[in-house]
């Protein structure tokens, strides 16, 4: 017997069990994943991972080979993609070059024969939503890359589709049309509370706008999850090094206590502690991720600095700066540290921000290239 879920209860869209071959190659490899309603949702990951076909095969343009896609608990699975409540920009978002601004708004809804008061209200709302209003009685060659861009938003919206999927919206701008037009597209996703779907390739554009990201390489998921959840809690070694920057240490566990483990890495000298258990027999295998932002960093004239109270020896290695790059809000450092009893070493990138400084130039310095440190980082 199957249960009907109240409509509010049920995600709006419903992945099970996808998969989508093209010939022998698996593009897509056993997918579920739920969307809620009113998200704005990113697929992210690598070129080749498979997130554009799962967002075709979200549209209808592409049949899955396996597994049912459900939209409001409705099997879409066959449903063709013209009856689909689905809109999709693409990313050259074409526009019709000898109709005004308006008229491409209009287009989809004249052809679903919309009346012309409604037609003209529903156009004048999208144009206004998007901050074209001023702009109706334009061709599209007369605008900017970012106002054709927002044509081709207006013209899916325009027709109010219950998701909207953007396949790499901004990758066509430059970057600093891109930077503000993130900010805008969150805030229209936001004012319309559509579900919008996204793909793309660009990390910083997926946590800047996405409530929830799915990460995916090699057809498969990798984690799903808010975008600080995906920085702070990576689900495993590939989701830890593609979002942002890690410095990877490969060690063993040498103490596994429920509140608490240590590991012993070749690379590094002093043990590495954690204040909190890591699942594992001891001498596990276990790759140990330090954000650079989360390394402190101090020239060895002021001392070695404290380490964890349970293990004072352990979460400090003294190293040499070897580069360093002025990046005007904060400065990276590459700091080469020596290795353990067998030998290793490696270069740690450190991350530090540049606070306040004297107001004359001269005085202004960073920590020097050649200079001895000590790294040291919270358990
Ligand atoms: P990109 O960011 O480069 O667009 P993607 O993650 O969106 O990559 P997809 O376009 O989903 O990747 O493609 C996933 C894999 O499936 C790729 O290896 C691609 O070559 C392959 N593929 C996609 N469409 C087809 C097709 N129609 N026929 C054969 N192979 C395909």
């Amino acid at each position: 017997m199957t249960m009907t879920m109240p409509q509010t209860l049920q995600p709006l869209i419903q992945f099970e069990a996808v998969s989508k071959r093209f010939g022998s190659f698996i593009a897509v490899d056993d997918v579920s994943l739920d969307i809620e309603r009113g998200e704005f949702f990113s697929l992210l990951g690598p070129s080749g991972c498979g997130k554009t076909t799962l967002l075709r095969m979200l549209a209808g343009l592409e049949t899955p080979s396996e597994g049912r896609i459900l939209i409001d608990g409705v099997d879409m699975t066959h449903v063709p993609p013209n009856r689909r409540p689905v809109n999709m920009v693409f990313q050259s978002y074409a526009v019709f070059p000898h109709l005004t601004v308006a008229q491409n708004v209009a287009y989809g809804l004249k052809i679903d024969r919309v009346p012309r008061d409604e037609r003209e209200a529903r156009v004048e709302e999208a144009l206004k939503l998007v901050k074209l209003d001023e702009f109706g009685h334009r061709k599209p060659d007369q605008l900017s890359g970012g106002q054709r861009q927002r044509v081709a938003l207006a013209r899916a919206l325009v027709k109010r589709p219950k998701v909207l999927l953007l396949d790499e919206p901004l990758s066509a701008l430059d970057a600093k049309l891109r930077d503000a037009m993130r900010a805008e597209l969150a805030q229209i996703q936001h004012d319309v509370g559509v579900t919008f779907v996204m793909v793309t390739h660009d990390q910083d554009e997926a946590l800047a706008m996405a409530s929830r990201c799915a990460l995916m390489n090699r057809g498969r998921l990798q984690q799903v999850a808010a975008p600080a959840d995906l920085y702070e809690y990576p689900a495993n070694r590939f989701v830890a090094d593609f979002i942002g920057t890690i410095n990877m240490v490969e060690g063993r566990l040498s103490i596994d206590e429920p509140d608490h483990a240590a590991v012993t890495a070749r690379q590094v000298p002093a043990p590495i502690y954690l204040d909190h258990g890591v699942t594992g027999a001891p001498d596990t295998p276990v790759w140990v991720g330090i954000r650079p932002e989360k390394i402190t960093m101090t020239p060895i004239a002021q001392g070695r600095p404290e380490g964890p109270a349970a293990l004072p020896q352990a979460n400090v290695v003294a190293g040499t700066i070897v580069r360093s790059a002025y990046l005007g809000s904060q400065t990276l450092y590459d700091v080469e540290t020596g290795g353990g009893p067998n030998g290793g070493g490696m270069v740690f990138k450190v991350a530090r921000a540049n606070g306040v400084r004297s107001l004359s130039p001269s005085l202004a310095t960073g920590l020097p290239v050649g200079e001895q440190v000590f790294l040291s980082w919270a358990p």
